[in-house]
């Protein structure tokens, strides 16, 4: 189901351009705009989920679904054999910016943790 405000949605959409890296029936891998790291990708399901802590037992084939191309894209990317970092943001507490599931893919430097 596609949410019209949302950003995320509009991008699945092709009504936001968008530099993909990733594409199949369901889910997308594109890079974020402002970038945080050498790479920054954002993966997302085409279906819209407002965030992690929506997920249900249904979404669960589709999240790991989504879960199986991150090897691909990081080795795309080049990041796979140094390591990179996988996070999503939830909600107010956890600067989530934009309300549709999304995996940041941050690598190609030397990270620290925790983060802030
Ligand atoms: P969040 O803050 O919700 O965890 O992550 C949202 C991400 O989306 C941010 O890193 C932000 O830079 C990225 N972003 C916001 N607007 C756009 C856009 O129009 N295009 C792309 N590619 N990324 C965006």
């Amino acid at each position: 189901m596609r949410v019209t405000d949302c950003l995320f949605c509009k991008i699945v959409a092709g009504e936001v351009p968008a530099d993909k890296v990733f594409e199949n029936d369901e889910v997308l891998a594109f890079h974020d705009i402002r970038p945080q790291a050498p790479v920054h990708v954002l993966l997302i399901p085409k279906k819209h989920i407002a965030s992690a802590q929506d997920v249900t037992a249904e979404d669960a084939p589709l999240i790991g679904r989504l879960q199986a191309i991150v090897p691909e894209v990081a080795e795309k990317l080049g990041v796979a054999k140094q390591g990179y970092r996988l996070v999503t943001n939830i909600g107010w507490h956890g600067q989530q910016t934009v309300a549709h599931l999304h995996y940041h893919l941050v690598g190609g430097r030397q990270l620290a943790w925790p983060p802030g």
